[in-house]
């Protein structure tokens, strides 16, 4: 007979506890992972989490990138995807070869890569941004300087657009975000007036210029939590509903579409927890040259006021 979600959530928590691991799972997974997972959050919070434990073995429900993140942060940790095969479009729309040619066609420019993107991109780019402080990274740099934005060029047309300062955008974005339009938001607000419209920078710029606010996932669950409001339109991947929903249980929560899911971020699935954790699979390695100067330019995102 096959195993019930019970059962497997409880061979999850055995394994867990005899391989000293930590879950991590990114606010875009499918719920019951979310809800096995020490930690929930965004990509580099979960991998600055992870990286303060004591766990040996640090299990990713997540995309590659995010994996690749934790292993910058915790080299000597065994980091884990519990699906190879979970990619990013949008990290993969730019690699190492292409940004080396950016930069030089370039010269002297500086390069914010978001972290949405590859350990090789990380590394050949001065330093890192999450969609939550990206606006603050790209204001610390000297004004007289270029800035090249990589690889989103969504979340980067919505810095300029804040900050009144031009970049040289790589046109990259993130395909399920893309696919929400302005007649979702506009049929979703005619269903429910009245309602707070919520939009992650990843979101088309038309988009972005409906919401009443434009925040990173963190910024969506603290925005609903501190909110007088009672109904939200929420455009960004549909998982963060399940967040939001346990995070704000009295509030009420509407997807801008339900077309905004990311199959990605669904890969990951409680068996293939499970069988991550019975078999160590799969290890993702990054290049020491290559994991050191990531971890510069995450740091010294880290060190911007
Ligand atoms: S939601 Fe977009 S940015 Fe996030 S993993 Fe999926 S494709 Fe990449």
């Amino acid at each position: 007979m096959p195993d019930t979600p019970r059962d497997l959530v409880a061979r999850i928590n055995r394994l867990r506890r005899e391989r000293r691991a930590v879950i991590l799972a990114h606010n875009y997974q499918l719920g019951e992972v979310q809800d096995v997972a020490d930690f929930t959050g965004d990509s580099l919070d979960l991998s600055r989490k992870a990286a303060a434990t004591d766990a040996e073995v640090i299990v990713f429900c997540g995309v590659h990138f995010m994996a690749e993140t934790a292993k910058i942060l915790s080299p000597r940790k065994t980091v884990l995807l519990p699906d190879p095969a979970s990619g990013c479009p949008m990290a993969d729309m730019i690699d190492g070869p292409a940004l080396r040619k950016l930069k030089t066609e370039h010269p002297g420019a500086a390069v914010v890569c978001y972290v949405n993107s590859s350990a090789e991109v990380k590394a050949e780019c001065d330093v890192c941004c999450t969609s939550a402080n990206a606006d603050k990274v790209v204001a610390s740099i000297p004004a007289d300087r270029e800035v090249l934005f990589v690889p989103d060029k969504f979340l980067g047309g919505h810095v300029q657009r804040k900050l009144g300062r031009p970049m040289t955008l790589w046109p990259g974005f993130c395909p399920t975000h893309a696919r929400i339009l302005p007649e979702h938001v506009e049929r979703r607000r005619r269903e429910h007036p009245g309602a707070v419209v919520l939009a992650h920078p990843e979101c088309r710029a038309e988009v972005s210029a409906m919401a009443d606010a434009v925040l990173s996932t963190s910024g969506m669950l603290r925005f609903a939590r501190e909110s007088e409001a009672r109904v939200f339109i929420v455009a960004t991947e549909v998982g963060l509903l399940h967040r939001l929903q346990l995070d704000s249980p009295a509030k009420t929560f509407v997807a801008a579409t339900e077309q905004a899911v990311c199959p990605n971020m669904k890969r990951n699935t409680l068996e293939k927890v499970l069988w991550a954790l019975e078999e160590l699979r799969t290890p993702i390695e990054v290049p020491e040259d290559v994991r050191a100067r990531a971890e510069t330019s995450l740091q010294r995102m880290l060190d911007v006021r």
